[in-house]
């Protein structure tokens, strides 16, 4: 692999331990990113003064590739989500968020499947008012979903791309165009043409979001891949995690045309920071959809089989996971797994 540079933003709470945590694998994988590492989150805050120094901003611009840890949003102060403020400043259209079944015992043995949520559309895009109607400034309230066929387009293209990559079968296309006619209609219209044009290779359907959330919890191995809009995407992927265990084992990524950002799921966990006991498996597994998108797919496989094996066959796995492991030990037995 040549070197690559690469922002990191190792994050609030327990983002620094995980994020240590996860430079240790990748060097046992020998991957090599040239890092570029910069402030976010709080940690900005006392060093820059802003959430979102444009120090930041400009290195993710020029390496176009982050990995990043969980940010604490501070409360207060009129400072708005960096994460929203990242998706926007660099049009990350794209979230991926991928859930599988790795700790065996669970409600669900099979689950393999991939969201891929819209990211910058639908009733998301902020134009959410109140009116005053006599004496109560607050009687009524209205939100502006924007759908575009550009935008539907492009979030379908993705996901049949990704489908073709990562060797899936179907992608199932989810809405709620019996209701919503206009904007979730478009959005059907758009994903269908473009499934058409994968037709040989992908096969795809149609779903219903009230019926997809059934039928997710009532037999999740059905699904392969599911392409939606933001808000519909948003809900089901959180549902998807709580099928294989919370939020403790789940990566995401959000990728646009300018950069491709890769970060766990769950929060900066205050209450368990400097502890030494967070569980880095979600940041490890962020790192490997990173490996894959810049097309190191083996290394990629190596990472997440080592992950696998440490909690499954090993049985090493954090309190979170009901174990007694460390974050540090947990690395030291992914590190042995990928170099044995
Ligand atoms: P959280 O995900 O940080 O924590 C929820 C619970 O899960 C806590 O009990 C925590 O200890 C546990 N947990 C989370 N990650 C864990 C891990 N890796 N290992 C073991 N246990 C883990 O959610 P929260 O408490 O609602 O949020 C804390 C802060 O994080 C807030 O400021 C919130 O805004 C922020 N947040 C950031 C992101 C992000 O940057 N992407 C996402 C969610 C929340």
């Amino acid at each position: 692999m040549t070197t690559r540079e690469a922002t990191l933003i190792v994050g609030d709470g327990i983002g620094p331990e995980i994020t240590q945590a996860t430079l240790q694998v990748l060097d046992a994988l020998d991957v090599k990113f040239d890092w570029d590492e910069q402030y976010g989150g709080m940690a900005a805050v006392e060093n820059a003064g802003t959430p979102l120094p444009n120090a930041t901003l400009d290195s993710i611009r020029r390496t176009r590739l982050c990995l990043k840890g969980p940010l604490t949003t501070p409360v207060g102060g009129g400072y708005r989500s960096v994460n929203v403020a990242l998706r926007q400043e660099f049009d990350l259209y794209a979230n991926v968020r991928p859930t599988k079944t790795i700790v065996p015992g669970g409600r669900y043995e099979n689950v393999d499947l991939v969201i891929i949520r819209e990211n910058t559309e639908g009733l998301y895009v902020g134009l959410d008012y109140t009116f005053k109607i006599g004496g109560d400034r607050r009687a009524l309230a209205q939100a502006m979903s924007i759908v575009t066929r550009e935008g539907s387009e492009r979030v379908a293209k993705f996901a049949f791309e990704y489908a073709k990559t990562h060797g899936r079968k179907k992608v199932t296309i989810v809405h709620k165009a019996n209701i919503l006619k206009a904007t979730s209609g478009l959005f059907l219209e758009s994903a269908k043409r473009i499934a058409e044009q994968y037709a040989a290779s992908i096969v795809s359907d149609d779903k219903i979001v009230d019926n997809t959330a059934m039928q997710l919890v009532i037999k999740p191995e059905q699904f392969d891949m599911i392409v939606t809009t933001n808000l519909f995407g948003d809900i089901l992927s959180d549902l998807a995690a709580g099928l294989v265990g919370g939020l403790g084992l789940a990566p995401g990524a959000n990728i646009g045309t300018h950069a491709a950002i890769f970060e766990p799921v769950h929060g900066s966990a205050p209450d368990i920071a400097g502890k030494g006991i967070a569980n880095p498996s979600a940041q490890m597994l962020a790192a490997a959809m990173m490996l894959d998108h810049v097309n190191e797919l083996g290394k990629a496989k190596k990472l997440r089989q080592a992950i696998e094996a440490v909690i499954v066959k090993d049985n090493v796995r954090t309190a979170d996971l009901g174990g007694r492991a460390t974050t540090a030990e947990f690395a030291k037995a992914v590190s042995g797994r990928i170099r044995a």
